[in-house]
């Protein structure tokens, strides 16, 4: 991947010219129904192109606090609204962001870098927790219990909790927005978005649909700016009472300390390192092409993507052997043109990163079978396979984040699972063959929140997403995700009956 061409040039400003056309492409804040600017901003890059996309409006304080106060204010009627009536709002949300899909997945391609497949895959499954959401909404059921008290009537009734602090990361700029906000939303919450400085105008994309949507102010807010002083802005106010975050878990354990002095109710979606496991009995061709699938997807830039793939000794060689030839057909470019697999990685900092990981294994003795190079600077990273890879490399201890696959042969099962679990995170874990008792062992044994059996497809809106261990609190999707976003009440109606002769 060189330089860019003069018409790579000519169709990126076409494109961008054509998003700033479409009222969807905002550099401002939204706060209260209002897009808010002030002088200081911060510039927004191309990661495939290093063009500057836009300067976007860094807050300051007094503007965070006026977010927290509109949408303490909005709460107010939000949350007395029917479920009916907000799920009506967040399915006109649903319809426009569907009906945007495109736009927005160029949005998404311009300032992440993944390919317009992805982006718009992931426009899809952004909304479908939206719907999602809308529907569930009607079903948050409290219950009755059988009263130990005579005469008395117990209930609980499930009740928003309040405003609640979303911050979000890059590498799903507008799903993990959405997968947070539907929930909170639709049980009567009122929202305040903080996306990644990398990628704000994905955020601001789904602001302009809400107001579009009539969901109304202060109910949906993005600020956008300096993350530290954000999100002290947000741990701090008396009015906030959750915070959900889905990033590093460096960052997830700096806002926990924050979050504790005000005792917010936090989520936390955060690291992972996913062991995928090949049984020795089952489908060699059909588990090298899904691990590959597994790594690669968003360039490796994935939580849940594969970070140590174990093989039985056996299948060693032919696995690595399968998996570099499907590995050598990936095509790495800007995430626009057609049959590019992997978009570039979204900074330099990562890139850097991924250069260190792979030294580090090569120095400590892993096998270096294809991709790789080490001379290319570039946000382009090839796709690399390290075989051999130990408990002692960065590669096999640290979520990768990157494209560089680290394959490990084990002898046993029982040894398997120990390496499996041999690590800090716990998010999820892919698990392919097909002896049954073998299968089922692993589903028992993976200490982590979400096992995959033979797909690499594993999360939507019906499941309960999260991870055990540092991988986070909380489960985001299904019925659960209403759990990080609502308190139950508990009601005795004491004295019912009359009880008089
Ligand atoms: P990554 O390492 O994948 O970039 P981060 O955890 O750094 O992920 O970022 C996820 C989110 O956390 C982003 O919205 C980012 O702005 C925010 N963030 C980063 N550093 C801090 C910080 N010190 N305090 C609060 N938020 C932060």
């Amino acid at each position: 991947m060189g330089s860019m061409s003069e018409q790579q040039r000519q169709r990126e400003h076409e494109i961008h010219s054509a998003l700033q056309c479409s009222g969807l492409w905002h550099e401002s804040a939204y706060i209260n129904g209002r897009w808010c600017q002030n002088e200081c901003t911060f510039p927004v890059n191309n990661p495939a192109t290093g063009t500057q996309l836009g300067l976007v409006t860094a807050l300051d304080k007094e503007q965070v606090d006026e977010a927290i106060e509109g949408a303490a204010h909005a709460f107010k009627t939000w949350r007395d609204m029917s479920a009916e009536a907000r799920g009506d709002i967040l399915n006109r949300w649903h319809t426009l962001i569907l009906e945007h899909q495109d736009e927005l997945a160029r949005i998404m391609v311009l300032e992440q870098g993944k390919t317009l497949s992805e982006a718009q895959g992931e426009i899809a499954y952004g909304a479908s927790f939206v719907h999602w959401f809308a529907e569930e909404g009607k079903r948050a059921y409290g219950e009755t219990m059988p009263s130990h008290i005579p005469n008395a009537q117990l209930m609980t009734f499930r009740e928003p909790i309040g405003v609640a602090a979303l911050i979000t990361p890059w590498n799903f700029p507008s799903a993990m927005i959405t997968r947070k906000a539907a929930a909170a939303m639709a049980i009567g919450c009122t929202v305040i978005v903080k996306p990644a400085e990398e990628t704000p105008f994905s955020a601001l994309a789904l602001a302009h649909l809400a107001d579009m949507a009539g969901i109304p102010a202060g109910v949906f807010n993005v600020v956008t700016g300096e993350p530290k002083m954000i999100a002290e802005q947000l741990c701090h106010s008396t009015l906030v009472q959750a915070l959900s975050f889905t990033g590093s878990t460096r960052v997830g354990r700096l806002l926990l300390s924050e979050a504790a002095n005000g005792i917010k109710k936090c989520a936390m979606e955060l690291g992972g390192n996913a062991p995928f496991i090949v049984l020795e009995q089952g489908d060699l061709n059909f588990a090298v092409q899904q691990a590959v699938a597994a790594k690669f997807q968003t360039s490796g830039q994935d939580c849940l993507a594969a970070n140590r793939i174990f093989v039985p000794r056996a299948q060693y060689e032919g696995f690595l052997q399968r998996f570099s030839h499907l590995m050598a057909q990936l095509n790495v470019g800007d995430g626009l043109e057609a049959n590019v697999d992997l978009g570039p990685l979204i900074n330099r900092a990562a890139v850097e990163k991924a250069h260190q990981l792979v030294h580090d294994a090569l120095d400590k003795g892993a096998r270096l079978v294809a991709g790789y190079q080490p001379d290319d600077q570039s946000l382009f990273f090839m796709p690399t396979l390290l075989a051999d890879i130990t408990p002692e490399m960065r590669v096999y201890r640290e979520e990768n984040f990157c494209p560089v696959a680290g394959v490990i042969a084990y002898d046993s099962l029982d040894e398997v699972l120990t390496m499996s679990n041999d690590t800090e995170y716990g998010l999820a874990a892919y698990v392919y063959g097909d002896h049954l008792p073998s299968v089922w062992r692993c589903i028992h044994a993976l200490n982590v929140g979400m096992v995959s059996v033979n797909s690499v497809k594993m999360t939507g809106h019906p499941i309960p997403f999260g991870g055990t261990k540092q991988s986070g609190l909380g489960r985001e999707g299904s019925r659960h995700g209403f759990d990080d976003f609502s308190e139950l009440k508990y009601c005795c109606l004491g004295n019912v009956y009359d009880t008089s002769p």
